[in-house]
């Protein structure tokens, strides 16, 4: 079974948006086992998008794109489709009736052009989007299928899930409960160092595989067995697991869909401390991962974007005297920031950075990329010191993914 992605959009031509969409529907077919070829982008024109999915059709059982059904008169994938199989479009009351509350629920009144979302080619099957106005379609005609999904991820990707899933796992027969893919996520080594630890098992390994993927601040290591049984792929996985976490020991942190954050905030919660964070060369950003995971509040105090050094001094009681003799980027400096959030926050644990995330502002004493992080906890305290690379954004991230590591243990 073979499947092809075209993902329709002038957008993505052009390079204002970042083809998410085919690399998740990518990830899920492989994850099922099914061959995927070739993906194609093409913009929003009819005759266009109209030749890419025939082609694709020549080439694959299963057509699925993304993008083009919307309202507007850009949106034309829909049309296309039924155009190429010759089926007519048939109106759905019942989608025109869920589309209409979904603009009275947001008090407002459905305008005309969104009843052309409640048009689908005559005789196919719905897929339902809980999160926006347009359903998807799936369209079957003898041995060849188009599926077709909106282009906003967050729409997307549920209806992939839900629905698409087990539409592709009935129809390949595979049981996708047989395929099972784990990824361990690890911080600290870089990929070569990982590489090296785990070469034996990279080179030898055949079932499962082993994948390692590098991120900004953290290695992927992606495990992937095939099997008859749940039971037996279960069994192949876990013994190949327990080697690779006892070779990277200490630096796996979480599995699948764990962040560093939401295996911080689970420790925290199941001490029962309280967190607060100061940071300056970060401006928010490690309160940002902190609170992007659900429940956070139960555990998260306070976050300080202290960036001037007026408001380290006015906010956080920074002295004067200890910004003016080590400077603002300095051990002193870092420790003072906990210890003030800390007391303002009344939490059990504090952290804070300050730190030159570039690219000016650098000196041959303290170059770009340093960053001093300070850590109070009850009557322990400490200061680490980092040297980073990389650009602004960069440096950011990795300073956020020392702290939440550091906070980790
Ligand atoms: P809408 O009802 O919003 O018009 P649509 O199904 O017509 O949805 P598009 O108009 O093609 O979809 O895209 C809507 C938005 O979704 C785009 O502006 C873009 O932000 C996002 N998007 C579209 N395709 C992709 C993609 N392949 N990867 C990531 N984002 C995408
Ligand atoms: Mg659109």
């Amino acid at each position: 079974m073979s499947a092809e992605i075209v993902s329709t959009g002038t957008e993505l031509l052009l390079g204002h948006t970042l083809n998410t969409n085919a690399q998740y529907i990518a990830e899920r077919l492989a994850a099922l086992g099914v061959y995927c070829y070739y993906q194609t982008t093409v913009g929003d024109n009819a005759d266009r998008i109209g030749q890419v999915i025939e082609n694709a059709l020549n080439r694959a059982d299963i057509v699925i794109t993304t993008g083009g059904l919307g309202p507007t008169m850009d949106d034309l994938t829909k049309e296309v489709v039924a155009d190429l199989f010759g089926l007519p479009m048939e109106m759905h009351p019942d989608h025109l009736a869920k589309i209409e509350a979904f603009f009275q629920r947001r008090g407002r009144k459905m305008p005309e052009n969104n009843k052309k979302q409640a048009m689908l080619p005559a005789g196919s099957q719905a897929i339902p989007n809980h999160l926006g106005t347009a359903p998807g379609v799936i369209v079957e005609q003898d041995d060849k299928v188009v599926i077709l999904l909106p282009g906003p991820p967050f729409e997307m990707r549920p209806m992939f899930e839900e629905t698409v899933i087990p539409y592709l796992a009935a129809k390949t027969k595979i049981n996708p409960g047989v395929l099972h893919s784990r990824t361990l996520k690890v911080v600290g080594p870089g990929e070569s160092v990982i590489e090296n630890r785990l070469r034996d098992l990279l080179t030898v390994q055949s079932n499962p595989t082993i994948a390692l993927l590098a991120k900004t601040a953290e290695v992927h290591v992606r495990l992937t067995a095939r099997a008859r049984t749940e039971t037996e792929a279960a069994a192949l996985m876990g013994e190949l697991e327990a080697e690779i976490r006892q070779r990277l020991h200490p630096y796996v942190y979480g599995v699948d869909e764990e962040s560093l954050a939401s295996v911080v905030g689970a420790l925290l919660n199941e001490r029962n401390l309280k967190l607060a964070i100061a940071e300056s060369c970060t401006g928010g950003y490690i309160a940002h991962q902190i609170t992007n995971v659900p429940g956070s509040s139960d555990y998260f105090l306070l976050g300080v974007a202290s960036y001037a050094n007026s408001a380290k001094e006015n906010v956080l009681a920074v002295d004067e005297e200890t910004l003016r003799t080590y400077g603002a980027v300095s051990p002193e400096t870092a420790l003072a920031m906990a210890r003030g959030v800390r007391r303002l926050a009344g939490s059990d644990i504090a952290a804070a950075v300050t730190g030159i995330a570039g690219p000016g502002g650098g000196t041959e004493e303290k170059p770009v990329g340093l960053v001093y992080a300070a850590f109070v906890a009850g009557d322990k305290e400490e200061v680490e010191k980092l040297q980073l690379f990389g650009d602004r954004v960069t440096i950011k991230e990795k300073t956020t993914y020392a702290v939440l590591n550091r906070l980790r243990v």
